[in-house]
Parts: structure tokens; sequence; C-alpha cells
């Protein structure tokens, strides 16, 4: 499917590298900080350098779920039997939950070895301005679970459509393939056939999509960094620092897994994945990343495409180790600001909660945040404290992202080595 429908252009690397570097110089240039245009100005003018990144960022949101939907389908039709199904999907969460539980451990021990909290003082200030409304905020505990399991099945897949909703739109076409597996060829090719038309036109769309990267990505780095104010970033250096380190640790491990497990050389794999890293890092979102890996994983990594199909879709749903790591240290962060003591059960839970969480988030910019309150909320730390945070959350969601997407590609090679004799995967 890919094949015919390129999206990657020779160099997007090289393109989307330079739209980075003019889009921070100019991001400079334009901070109020600098003074060569008065604050009003530069925030009119960032705001529309960053069309064409918004423009990008909501066709891709327009189409990423028909092509979530489309691609875990056929992937798991395709297949053809319930067996290997059951042999890829079991694979993949548990490889999953192993790589997210070492993210958060990773997360959790710098945390408490740097102690970042204990540089910042609490600003009074900017608790008051709460973004957070309390009512988003779920607590998850032993009385709230069962019903967060219940929650898991989309009872109106219409309305998780309408309200884009990843993961229910994931575990939807989950069943619905598993469905089709299971009855006669000649009675599944109908519906099939509507579903691969529904692939092939959205990649068309996202192929089109592309041509706004150069612009896309300077616009959106130019904001980024008027928005930002370079002196925040400085206050929170030590925060900022912390998750960066943690994150770099996380892309240690990965390479590891290639070098080790999946034999290749790290260098061979950044080399291939680059297009897809500076593209997450530049929007913030995997979701925007998603059709460009899954082209990464099969033309360049050469993963079967049966197992990208199902694995690109879904990790990029649910398997967010840059995200889970970032919210086990800004808890800790948070912790150590508001002289919150953390038990051993409290980090139990930080563990528990972020894994859900990190499930949960959809691949968009900025959602990590978001979700954080409801982790914070199962330790006892007020959740106003992500205010504190917030100034810097943009940097953070450009390098958790990249992580996030980093995390699915190594992924999609670890199955295709565990799946390698599987020809059923193939096509
Ligand atoms: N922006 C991240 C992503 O798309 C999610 C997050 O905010 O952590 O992967």
């Amino acid at each position: 499917m890919v094949k015919k429908i390129r999206m990657m252009k020779k160099k997007l690397w090289l393109t989307i590298l330079l739209a980075i570097v003019f889009g921070l110089l100019i991001g400079v240039l334009l901070s109020p900080g600098v003074g060569i245009i008065s604050p009003y100005w530069s925030d009119v003018i960032s705001s529309w350098l960053a069309i064409p990144g918004y423009l990008f960022l909501a066709i891709i949101q327009m189409i990423v779920i028909p092509l979530i939907f489309a691609s875990i389908i056929k992937g798991i039709a395709d297949s053809g039997s319930l067996e290997q199904i059951k042999l890829l999907g079991s694979r993949i969460l548990i490889y999953f939950l192993f790589t997210t539980t070492m993210a958060i451990i990773i997360g959790l021990s710098l945390g408490l070895l740097i102690k970042p909290g204990y540089y910042v003082e609490p600003k009074e200030e900017l608790l008051a301005e709460t973004v957070i409304e309390e009512d988003k905020i779920i607590e998850i505990n032993v009385e709230t679970f069962p019903d967060m399991i219940v929650n898991i099945i989309p009872v109106n897949i219409f309305q998780s459509l309408v309200e884009r909703d990843m993961l229910a739109t994931v575990i939807f076409s989950i069943i619905v393939g598993l469905a089709l597996a299971s009855m006669t060829a000649r009675r599944a090719k109908p519906f099939l056939n509507v579903v691969n038309t529904v692939q092939e036109f959205s990649l068309v769309i996202v192929r089109w999509a592309m041509f706004l990267v150069p612009l896309a990505v300077f616009g959106l780095l130019a904001e980024a960094v008027v928005k930002m104010g370079l002196d925040v970033i400085f206050g929170m250096s030590i925060y900022v620092a912390t998750v960066i380190l943690g994150l770099l640790l996380m892309l240690g491990v990965y390479l590891m897994i290639i070098a080790f497990f999946v034999k290749m050389s790290p260098i061979t794999f950044l080399q291939n994945i680059k297009e897809a890293q500076l593209l997450a890092f530049s929007t913030s979102s995997s979701a925007a990343v998603m059709p460009l890996s899954m082209e990464t994983a099969e033309e360049k990594l050469n993963v079967k495409p049966g197992i990208v199909q199902i694995l690109i879709p879904l990790g990029t749903t649910i398997n967010m180790d840059g995200t889970a790591l970032y919210q086990a240290i800004a808890t800790v962060f948070l912790a150590q600001v508001f002289g919150v003591e953390l038990s051993i059960f409290a980090l139990l839970l930080i563990l528990i909660t972020t894994i859900g969480a990190s499930i949960g988030s959809p691949g968009t910019p900025g959602v990590g945040i978001v979700i954080l309150a409801m982790v914070l909320a199962g330790v006892g730390i007020p959740a106003a404290g992500i205010a504190l945070i917030l100034a810097v959350d943009r940097i953070l969601d450009m390098c958790r992202t990249t992580i996030n997407v980093s995390g699915d590609l190594t992924a999609s090679l670890v199955m295709n080595r565990l799946l390698k004799h599987k020809t059923i995967f193939d096509h």
C-alpha cells in the first residue's frame, strides 16, 4: 500500500532540519525579550507564521481516525488467522508494558536522585492561574477502576469518532478486524475493499499535507520560541534538563534493544528514522507523524507490512514512553515543590496511573500535561501545580513526542524480529 503512495521526499530530513533552524532563529528575533518588535506584534506575527503548522495538524487530525480504522482492520483481516493475531497482539502488549514501565522507572529514579523540585519556589500567582478545570480530573482508585475498565468498550462508536477518540477507534477497529478475520473470505471481501480504499485515500490526503511540512515546521517552531520565553526555560533549567536526560536514557534503552536484540546498528537505525524523529520534534504530535512512521517502518526498516499496519497505529495511541517518563518526573518534581512526601505506595500508584494515563492520551500536542492532572490527583499533589510547569511544557512536549515515535519504530523492529518466520504478515 504505502509503496504506491510515497510521502517521503528525498532529503525530507534536511528540509525539516533547515525549517527548524530558521524557525528557531526567527522565533528568537521575534521574541518580546529581544526588543526588536513590541510584544503585541511578536504575538501577532508568530500566530500568522504558525498558520501552515496548524493547518497541517488539522488535516492530519481530520484523516488520522479513518487511517487508524482502515490500517488496523486491514492488518488484522489480511493476516487471516486469529491464532496469529493473538500471537502478535500479546507480544505487542507485553512489550509495550515493559518499555512503558522502564520509562516510568527511569523517570521516577531521576526525579528522586536529581531532586529538580528543590531548585524552584512555587509562585503563588502562577498557581492562582490554574488552567485545569477540576471536573476534568479523573481520580484513579479502587472505586473508579471497574468503571474505567468497562468504559474501554466504546458503546457509541459514532460518538467516539465524532470526539476523535483514538483509543476507542483502535479498540473498535481491533474488534471489527477480528470479526472479519473469522468470517469467510467471500463475505468479508466487500467491506475489506472499502477499507482498502479508505486507507489509500487517507494516505493521498496525508501526502498532500506533507507539502506543508517545511512551512509548518518553520512556523510552529518560531511560534513556540516566542510563546515560550527563554528566561522561563532558564528558571526551570534543572527540571527541563532532568526530563531531557531521562528521555535520552530512554533512547539509549531503545538503541540497546536495537543493537542486542534486533541486531541492527544503532547508527543505521537512527539514520533511517531521522525524518520521523524530526517531524515529531517539530510538530509535538505522534499522530501527525503516524503515516510517516508507517512508511519509515515498512520502506526503510523493512518491517513486514502486516506488522506495521497493526503496530504503528496501536503504538501511536497506547505506547507513549516519552510521555510516561515525563509524567513520572513532573509528578516527583511537583511533589518536591509542594513538600508532599512520596511513600513507596505513592510511587507504585504513580507507576500504575502513569501507565494508564499514557495509554489513554491521544498523540496530540500538549495532552501529556492535561492527563498529568489525573496522576497528580492520585497522590495528593494540587493539580494547580501544573501551572508551574506549563510554561516549559512545549519544549518538553517536542522532546517526549520524539521519544514516543522512536519507541514505536523500535517496537516495530522487535516484533519483526520475533515474527520473522511468519509469512502471513508479509502483505
Ligand atoms: N504530544 C505527545 C504526542 O503526541 C503527547 C504528550 O503530550 O505527551 O506523542
